[in-house]
């Protein structure tokens, strides 16, 4: 099957965006199953090919691209490409943690769909187990073949357990036994010599978000001596960093009261005693606004809130949403003291996130913008692809 694309859309996947929208395509096939292989034409040239999806607005995510080295051929798409993107994937993660994860971080991501070239398909680790999460229907027609070239590879690195995470937004926490032995409902993993508990069942995205790993530590290199407050503090990622880090005291804000459980016992195992630290279950907006009230202050505020566009529509919503919780945030602040801003809002960019911090929205005129975080090494992105850098974390002072 062969689909037709719009020369504006031709453009951006030649510069290599993986997606083709359906709106772009000249004449969508009907009938055409989810998973089905399409080839991607534009005005008679083959741009590449890559899995058709009959419902997403994204009709097409591309997986092998035209090669202008071989004569503009482009490579089959079967298990074979799907062995060697993996392979190549799991390389580059075996030069950043060793092969076997033996080191001092044993929880990453080892496939990273778009940014790795294999659009819809993630999986992390976590010390000896693989959690597979999968974006849009196409690729999920092919898991049963890809669980086990995962597994023929994943085995040699000290993996034993393949699990399959039901897909993002797909209402309650699913998870499958793919491969294996049982997946185990909790673990520990070691992140640059942190302690930390995942709740592999039950936790969100594949049980905890690797992707803030290099934040954590940032955080935890910037907390001496300091009284720190974590605003959406889920499992107490940023919390247990500071801690370690040397805070005075460490306050966890999250609306959900399961989180702080988790969070205690990664303190715990740790060796830092949790009833030395506060975790509050409430809303962080209501939260700020009493402690700006009462006068309460802090050295550095850490701000980590779930996306708040997820769509371009919701957009200047999204906006108002950190302007006001930065603003409420700059308003516990002490003088002199540090903000931590992120966002993993895709729709909303680096820029556009910066200006949610300015020196109106904050009310202050002591506060500077020191640096500016993007992903991890183990969730690259593709130039042309902005979308895949959704991850942003602002650090003022
Ligand atoms: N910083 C965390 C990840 C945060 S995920 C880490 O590094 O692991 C976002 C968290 O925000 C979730 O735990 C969710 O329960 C919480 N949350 C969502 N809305 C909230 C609100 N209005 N107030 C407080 N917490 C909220």
């Amino acid at each position: 099957m062969r689909v037709d694309i719009a020369a504006q859309a031709a453009h951006s996947v030649r510069r290599g965006h993986p997606w083709v929208f359906r709106a772009a395509i000249s004449r969508p096939p009907r009938d055409l199953a989810s998973g089905s292989v399409v080839e991607v034409a534009a005005g008679g040239e083959l741009l590449g090919v890559g899995l058709w999806d009959a419902t997403s607005p994204i009709a097409v995510r591309i997986h092998e691209r035209t090669d202008p080295r071989r004569g503009g051929r482009v490579t089959q798409l079967d298990e074979g490409s799907f062995g060697r993107r993996i392979g190549a994937a799991l390389k580059k993660r075996d030069a950043m943690f060793g092969a076997k994860a033996e080191g001092d971080t044993t929880a990453f991501r080892l496939v990273h769909g778009e940014g790795d070239r294999i659009p819809g398909l993630v999986v992390d680790r976590y010390d000896h187990v693989a959690i597979v999460r999968t974006d849009g229907d196409a690729i999920r027609d092919w898991l049963d073949r890809i669980v086990p070239l995962l597994a023929k590879s994943l085995r040699d690195r000290g993996i034993s357990c393949i699990a399959v995470r039901a897909p993002a937004g797909g209402g309650d926490a699913k998870v499958e036994d793919a491969w294996g032995e049982p997946m185990p409902e909790r673990i520990e993993i070691l992140e640059h010599g942190m302690k930390m508990e995942v709740d592999l069942a039950r936790g969100q995205k594949t049980g905890a978000f690797l992707d803030q790993r290099e934040n954590r530590r940032r955080v935890r290199d910037a907390s001496r001596g300091k009284r720190v407050l974590n605003l959406f503090s889920y499992a107490g990622g940023f919390s247990i960093a500071a801690a370690l880090g040397g805070a005075t005291q460490v306050t966890s804000v999250d609306i959900a009261a399961g989180a702080h459980a988790t969070a205690q016992r990664s303190f715990r195992a740790n060796d830092v005693d949790p009833g030395k630290h506060a975790f509050v279950t409430a809303d962080a907006f209501e939260w700020l606004e009493k402690a700006a009230a009462k006068g309460a202050t802090f050295d550095l505020v850490i701000s980590d809130p779930p996306s708040f566009a997820p769509s371009e529509k919701a957009v200047p919503r999204a906006l108002a949403a950190y302007q006001k919780l930065h603003r409420l945030s700059a308003a516990v602040l002490a003088p002199g003291g540090r903000l931590a801003a992120a966002s993993c809002s895709s729709h909303v960019g680096m820029d556009a996130f910066i200006g949610t911090l300015d020196d109106a929205t904050l009310a202050r005129h002591d506060l500077s913008v020191q640096e500016t975080f993007g992903p991890p090494p183990d969730h690259p992105t593709l130039a042309a692809f902005p979308e895949g850098r959704y991850l942003k974390l602002v650090m003022l002072g």
